[in-house]
């Protein structure tokens, strides 16, 4: 299961989330309780195939401008 990387904002912390892909862009909250938090895109740490995988789908982010693509 993919692991997702979330970063709080209200305390600053991040913290890794193992969900469904299908669920990637759903909200979590940090380890503290705090709703005010943001999806990171570095970590998506599926494990094993060497390559990277492509973000597909998703919530978009990717290609909109950041020369990823
Ligand atoms: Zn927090």
């Amino acid at each position: 299961m993919p692991r997702y990387e979330f970063r709080c904002r209200t305390c600053d912390d991040t913290f890794l989330v193992s969900r469904p892909m299908a669920e990637s862009s759903a909200p979590a909250d940090c380890p503290a309780g705090h709703s005010d938090t943001v999806k990171l895109l570095s970590a998506v740490a599926v494990g094993g195939t060497g390559s990277a995988p492509a973000p597909s789908g998703g919530g978009g982010g990717c290609c909109g401008g950041g020369g990823c693509c």
